[in-house]
């Protein structure tokens, strides 16, 4: 690469409905790789599938690329909106004679599918228009415009990734680029937009690569001078087969519910296939300061769902308590008997920093929280009614007078006060603790007593005590 030269990544989903999590990860190392160079990130929706492309499709792909940070420079490029120039560049190609009208009825060309089929040989078209003059055909016969492919040789490509890569040209027939009805083929497309928005580098899944192969075609025919191109190994399931749904999520959104979060997301994503030494956790700016093509290994890489959720956990520990208050807020609304109104929501706020420190998960974060918005009288699960036995009960009801007197009601007066109950009674403080705990939280697990205490208040820990004084 010429040190001038500006890198210009793309992203270029079709909208399909959903932001597959291969896909999310091309989005994303193009998004490094151009921010590692100081170059710029674009965006094209190839939405030429006019009936799956709906506004919605594509808001999908807008959604979950400004949800996982990958900001793009500029307005994004719609391919449909660009069929004009597609067909320009079909018509020169084909007034320069390199590529040529192609006649064939369907018929003629099922026929000389089966008879590749019937021979043993790849359906490839055989050429019947190459060398034929169109007038040779029926007056006002429809006709599409195939390229010329090359017959000897074979094309190479280096590829960033996959190194040297070689096709022989025999294996390439003549593609359609723009149809009997006047429409570009995806092939052409993709090349013409690539050119004229100034790609430099092509990174993709190398589900691409034999595509790339007969892009490459339209390049030289051309005379356009290719971008660099690195094909990314695709991502399996944890059984090496090809990631399908039976394996667990798949999409970026599917992802997003399940409560992870975008960043921990996007480090589990690069490190799935490409490494710098030992590290595991890179913040953004790490990851944009180290990200280069050549780190990334050729071989498939496995989806690994438990580490994901370790990389989530790590995040979670880190995540700003307020952004994490929101979310476990919006998690729990409409859930049936909890309150999330203001007072809950000071209450998870309250207990964050103890609560994340717990949860490897936003789902188990809000699942964990929940108790803060329930009211009495509380249900238990069958551990801590094993807590309330009659004598824990006739400990709490003693231990309520205790709390009710203690000022300021915070961590350290809570646990203060803890402890000094604890000694009167000749008890060591989890036997005080877990009774207090399963009747304040309907479980046996919680952050620190002394910041369940104080998160709920004096009001509420001396109500749910005494909802179980006289049952
Ligand atoms: N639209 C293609 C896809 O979603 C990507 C094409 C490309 O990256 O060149 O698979």
């Amino acid at each position: 690469m010429e040190p001038s030269m500006t890198v210009r990544t793309r992203f270029a989903p079709s909208p399909t409905g959903l932001l597959h999590i291969g896909n999310a990860r091309a989005a994303l190392f193009n998004f490094l790789y151009a921010r590692h160079c100081g170059g710029q990130f674009v965006l094209r929706i190839e939405d030429t599938d006019k009936e799956r492309s709906t506004q919605k499709a594509v808001d999908v792909i807008f959604d979950g690329l400004k949800w996982m940070g990958l900001t793009w420079d500029g307005e994004p490029v719609f391919q449909s909106a660009r069929e004009e120039r597609h067909r320009e560049v079909a018509l020169q190609l084909l007034a320069e004679g390199k590529a040529y009208k192609c006649f064939c009825t369907p018929e003629e060309l099922k026929e000389m599918r089966e008879a590749a089929q019937a021979e043993g040989r790849p359906p490839r078209y055989n050429g019947m228009w190459r060398d034929r003059d169109p007038s040779e055909a029926p007056a006002g016969a429809p006709y599409a415009i195939r390229i010329k492919a090359p017959r000897e040789g074979e094309a190479v490509i280096e590829d960033l990734v996959q190194g040297e890569v070689r096709v022989a040209n025999a294996e390439l027939d003549d593609m359609i680029i723009l149809r009997s009805d006047g429409t570009p083929t995806y092939q052409h497309a993709v090349v013409v937009d690539d050119h004229d928005m100034e790609i430099t580098h092509v990174i993709r899944g190398d589900d691409h690569l034999t595509n790339t192969f007969r892009q490459l075609m339209i390049y030289r025919a051309m005379g356009w001078e290719a971008p660099r191109f690195a094909h990314l190994p695709l991502i399996h399931g944890p059984d090496g087969a090809k990631l399908s749904k039976r394996h667990g999520a798949q999409s970026v959104v599917e992802f997003r519910e399940m409560g992870y979060l975008p960043e921990a997301l996007c480090n589990y994503l690069l490190r799935l296939g490409w490494g710098h030494g030992d590290a595991e956790i890179l913040s953004r700016d790490e990851q944009i300061r180290l990200f280069d093509l050549s780190g990334v290994g050729r071989s498939a890489s496995r989806m690994d769902y438990t580490k994901l959720e370790h990389v989530n956990a790590v995040y979670l520990r880190e995540a700003d308590d307020d952004r994490l208050t929101n979310d476990v807020m919006e998690r729990l609304s409409g859930r049936e008997g909890v309150d999330t109104g203001e007072i809950t929501r000071a209450r998870v706020r309250a207990l964050m920093p103890g609560l994340k420190e717990r949860a490897r998960t936003l789902v188990e974060l809000a699942d964990n929280a929940a108790f803060l918005g329930r009211q009495v009288p509380l249900s238990f699960d069958a551990k801590a009614e094993k807590q309330l036995t009659p004598e824990n009960r006739v400990m709490l009801g003693e231990l309520a007078r205790d709390l009710a007197v203690v000022d300021p009601f915070d961590a350290e007066h809570v646990d203060a006060a803890l402890r000094v109950f604890a000694e009167k009674h000749e008890l060591k403080l989890g036997k005080v603790a877990q009774p207090l705990r399963a009747v304040l939280c309907g479980t046996t697990t919680s952050p620190g007593i002394d910041a369940t205490v104080a998160a709920l208040g004096r009001d509420e820990v001396l109500a749910r005590i005494g909802a179980v004084q006289n049952g």
